[in-house]
């Protein structure tokens, strides 16, 4: 039984409630952020509080805590449950304002929701899966127009993964106008004569804390990047390819839509990636 962290409270988790009334549930009207655990420390928690600050500025919604409680919060989790490797969820939504109403109630009224829980996952950096790499299938991207903000309107990127799932494959890239924005919960790269290439930052992307650490790594260790928008067609025709996030960390992608990249396997740069990553980021642990 877990201990999780509801507005103010720790709580065993079947104690944890909210109200049938609140914004996270009947509008999506909630944001959030995942930060891994590597040796009961964590990773990146700057950038993820950084960004949390900001999804709620655009939202105009309160922050109930200050980055110092938040990490007082994660860290007392990650204590009471034990948490070696794995991962923190926490999520803040607009409040319960008491019934439903698409005006925004008043912060004053009504406080936001906090929720806080731990995923336990043993072993996450030695993932079998990052020695054999991702496959995956390209589909439409018929998301909302901001998704710089991290919100819980998480229905389309669920969809992608089960689009994949029955296609036989791991993940799904969003093509936007023939031209790849990310996953379905990653950002995206293709590595092409030695050249890491990504979309560039905007609303159309998430701009993900893992991608800000590894291309700063990637520039440290004199690799060339290139930010700018590519086309599905020139990711099938790269050398290799790869995705970022707090859980996966990086992850070699081997085939796309059925088009094995390379020889069919991770290559070079996205394993040297992870290693670098990895080392670092565990380094830099709180
Ligand atoms: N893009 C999307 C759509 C995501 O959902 C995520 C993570 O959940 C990312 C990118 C990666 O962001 P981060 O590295 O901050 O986990």
């Amino acid at each position: 039984m877990r201990t999780v962290y509801v507005n103010g409270d720790y709580l065993p988790e079947d104690q944890a409630k909210v109200s049938i009334f609140d914004r996270g549930f009947l509008m999506a009207d909630g944001v959030y952020e995942v930060t891994s655990v590597l040796g009961g420390k964590l990773i990146d928690f700057d950038g993820h509080a950084v960004r949390l600050a900001r999804s709620l500025k655009e939202l105009e919604m309160a922050n109930p805590v200050t980055k110092d409680e938040l990490l007082a919060i994660h860290r007392e989790l990650v204590t009471v449950n034990g948490i070696e490797d794995g991962m923190i969820y926490l999520q803040i939504t607009r409040g319960s304002p008491g019934d439903r109403d698409f005006v925004f109630p008043d912060p004053e009224q009504t406080p936001s929701t906090i929720v806080l829980f731990t995923q336990n996952k043993p072993g996450m950096a030695d993932s079998p899966v990052a020695t054999t790499g991702l496959k995956i299938i390209s589909i439409e991207d018929i998301r909302w127009g901001r998704r710089d903000i991290k919100t819980v309107q998480l229905l389309y990127p669920s969809m992608g993964k089960m689009m994949a799932k029955k296609a036989g494959v791991d993940d799904a890239w969003l093509v936007e106008d023939g031209f790849v924005t990310e996953g379905t919960s990653n950002n995206a790269y293709i590595v092409k004569n030695g050249k890491i290439i990504t979309r560039a930052l905007s609303s159309d992307i998430l701009h993900g804390i893992t991608r800000a650490a590894v291309l700063r790594f990637a520039a440290e260790a004199q690799m060339e990047v290139e930010e700018r928008n590519f086309s599905i067609d020139e990711a099938k025709d790269a050398d290799e390819a790869f995705v970022t996030s707090a859980s996966a960390f990086v992850m070699p992608v081997v085939e796309i839509d059925g088009v094995a990249l390379g020889d069919g396997t991770p290559g070079k740069v996205a394993p040297r990636l992870r290693e670098i990553y990895l080392d670092e980021s565990r380094k830099a642990a709180v």
